[in-house]
This record gives C-alpha cells, sequence and structure tokens, in this order.
C-alpha cells in the first residue's frame, strides 16, 4: 500500500515537473514590434507564453499610447498640438505630457543648455525624422535665423506653470517642442510598469539604443552587446545586466548623412544649430532608469568628455562609457561593462 501510495506520488511529482519544464521554456520569449521610429524588441524570461505575450502586447500598446501623444513628427499628438498653440498663451497640458518636460527642462538646465527640449524647429529644419531622410544640410541663412531668433527673445521660452496646474507656455517664435532625447526613455519604463503588473519579474526592452533590464535571465545577467560606433556588425562592449538598469547609448551613427565629407547627424548642438561635435562619437549611459538614461546620453554627447563627466556627477548610481572620436574610450568606475574592442 504505502509503495503505491510513493508510486503514485512520484508520478504526480514527474507530471508537475513535466508540466513546469514545457510551460517555462529554457529561452528568451522575443517579441519586436516597429514603434518610435525604430524596431523594439521586448524579451522575456522564464514565464508561460500565453502570460508572457499578454504581458507583452500591453506593454506595446502603453508603448504606441506614449508616442501618440509625445511625438512632434505625429499632427493629432498633444505635444504637435501644443507646437501649433500661439506663443505667449497659455495651454493646458496633461499630467503626463507635463512630467516629461519637466524633467527635459531639469536635464537642460544641468546641461547648460546642451540639452535643449525647445530645439524643435531646429529639428524641422533638418529633417532627420523625415522619410526619406536628408542628404543634404539646411541652408546656412535658416540656421543663422533661428539662432537669432532664440538669441534675440529669452533663451528657453518654454514656461511652466506650477506642478498642479498643468499649463505650459511657449514664449519665443523659434521654440517648439522635441522629446525626442527622452520620451522614448519615459516610454521604455512605462512599458515595464505594464510588464511588471503582469507579472514579469524577468524582462530585457531594447528600443533601439535604449535597454531596460528586469531581473534576470533564470537566475544569470542578461548578456548584451553595444555596437562599434564605426562598425556595424562589430561589438564595443559587453555588459552582464541584472536588476533594475536601464542603459541608452546616443551616438552620431544611428541617423546620420555624409556631405562633403562631413558626418551630419541627429544630435543637435543648440549652440551652433548644427550637428553636435563634442569629441564623442557614442555615448552610453547606465542608470536606475530609462529616462534619465535617455535623457543624459543625449546632453552627454552634446557636452563633450569634460562638460558631460562633470554633469553626471549630479546623477549619483549612474555611469557611463565614452567613445572618442579617435576610437579610444574612456569608461566611468561604475560602468558595469567590459571593453572587447581592442585599445
Ligand atoms: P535616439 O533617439 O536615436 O535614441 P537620442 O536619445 O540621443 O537618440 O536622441 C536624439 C533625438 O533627440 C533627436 O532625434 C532629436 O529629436 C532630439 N535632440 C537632438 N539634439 C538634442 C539636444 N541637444 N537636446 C535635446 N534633444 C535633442
Ligand atoms: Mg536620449
Amino acid at each position: 500500500m504505502r509503495g503505491r501510495i510513493g508510486l503514485v506520488l512520484t508520478l504526480a511529482l514527474l507530471l508537475v515537473a513535466g508540466w513546469w519544464w514545457q510551460e517555462r521554456p529554457l529561452r528568451p520569449s522575443v517579441t519586436t514590434r516597429l514603434l518610435m521610429g525604430t524596431l523594439v524588441e521586448i524579451s522575456t524570461w522564464g514565464m508561460p507564453e500565453a502570460l508572457s505575450m499578454r504581458a507583452v502586447a500591453l506593454a506595446f500598446d502603453e508603448m504606441t499610447r506614449v508616442e501618440e501623444r509625445m511625438s512632434r513628427m505625429r499632427p493629432e499628438s498633444e505635444l504637435a498640438r501644443i507646437n501649433r498653440g500661439q506663443r505667449g498663451q497659455w495651454q493646458p497640458i496633461s499630467a503626463e505630457l507635463a512630467l516629461v518636460v519637466d524633467r527635459g527642462l531639469a536635464m537642460g538646465r544641468l546641461a547648460s543648455g546642451a540639452f535643449d527640449i525647445g530645439l524643435g524647429s531646429l529639428s524641422d529644419l533638418w529633417g532627420f525624422s523625415l522619410e526619406p531622410p536628408p542628404t543634404r544640410p539646411p541652408p546656412a541663412d535658416r540656421i543663422a535665423g533661428w539662432l537669432a531668433q532664440r538669441a534675440r527673445q529669452n533663451d528657453a521660452g518654454i514656461e511652466r506653470s506650477g506642478e498642479s496646474e498643468k499649463k505650459i507656455r511657449l514664449d519665443n517664435a523659434g521654440v517648439g517642442l522635441d522629446l525626442g532625447g527622452i520620451a522614448k526613455g519615459y516610454a521604455v519604463e512605462r512599458a515595464v510598469e505594464m510588464l511588471r503588473r503582469e507579472g514579469v519579474q524577468d524582462a530585457l526592452i531594447n528600443a533601439g539604443g535604449d535597454m531596460r533590464i528586469l531581473g534576470s535571465k533564470g537566475g544569470k545577467p542578461w548578456h548584451v552587446g553595444l555596437r562599434d560606433p564605426r562598425d556595424p556588425q562589430g561589438v564595443a562592449a559587453i555588459l552582464d545586466l541584472a536588476g533594475e538598469v536601464a542603459l541608452s547609448t546616443s551616438g552620431d551613427y544611428e541617423r546620420f548623412f555624409m556631405a562633403d565629407g562631413i558626418r551630419h547627424h541627429h544630435i543637435l548642438d543648440p549652440k551652433t544649430g548644427q550637428s553636435a561635435r563634442a569629441g564623442l562619437i557614442s555615448v552610453s549611459v547606465q542608470a536606475p532608469d530609462s529616462m534619465t538614461a535617455d535623457g543624459l546620453s543625449t546632453a552627454l554627447f552634446v557636452l563633450g568628455e569634460q562638460a558631460g563627466l562633470a554633469m553626471l556627477r549630479h546623477f549619483p548610481g549612474c555611469e557611463a562609457l565614452l567613445i572618442r572620436e579617435d576610437g579610444s574610450h574612456f569608461q566611468t568606475t561604475g560602468f558595469i561593462g567590459r571593453w572587447v574592442k581592442g585599445p
């Protein structure tokens, strides 16, 4: 009798174990979608397929929602509506958009204006978000006009009413909001929130240069590579990431064109109106959340090594890897990553 109970118990255990192995595949479940002008990939680990798919679909929906609100290029977005609004007039703004705008403005103050969410009209002149992408720089007098307009009026030209009031006013005719340097990070953070809400504990989101890790890959860290800025197939550094960590990269190789031997790319220097050229070709920032990592990587790229590292000191828990024009690199002591490209 006892032997039979033992046998039944063993069989039951085997059945449960079999179900567990089947339901929890030992490989990540990966889904990709074209969003925010880039390929977004969400990987989950150790979850039953159906639950994972549901969570990932909700995360993508959430990112789509954020894009529809914060994209400068969608005429019906809340951001585009504010950009069309009359200068000097208070306009209503949603709490969500206000949050991202306020983070962008704060980032801009710490970057002494090198990070500037008000450069939308300059982005329009360059047209890097257009299809097809540009092949020539805008006429010099248009850029000079933009710089002059900003210099004549008060610089930032973006006023926010008190926290509770949720209003915004654009004062400068040359100012248009562009959240391209920070909103993707916010969207990724929202996606993480959705995954977590659906019970996902282990995931990796890769949104074209913005990575966010949640938990581990079956107890092991997620293994990711950073691109070599001058070799689309090459890897410059590898990282083993686990827990709550974001990693964002801004580089001059993502969206660019060459004209007369000069590389023109989508990260702009508000001081010159030209693509930022401060000696760096790639900046990766590791931070506790994606919005900080995203904003900082863009800001540091424009600031360059010295001023960039000075700015980074204002952000505890943030680390950076900088790749210079000559291919050499510098990484702060806490940056989790191993340089593999050579000297
Ligand atoms: P990506 O969007 O390719 O990941 P970034 O996060 O570095 O790259 O952001 C680049 C985008 O940020 C540009 O496409 C533009 O919308 C915006 N941008 C460009 N220059 C600046 C700047 N100096 N300050 C703030 N935003 C900027
Ligand atoms: Mg950025």
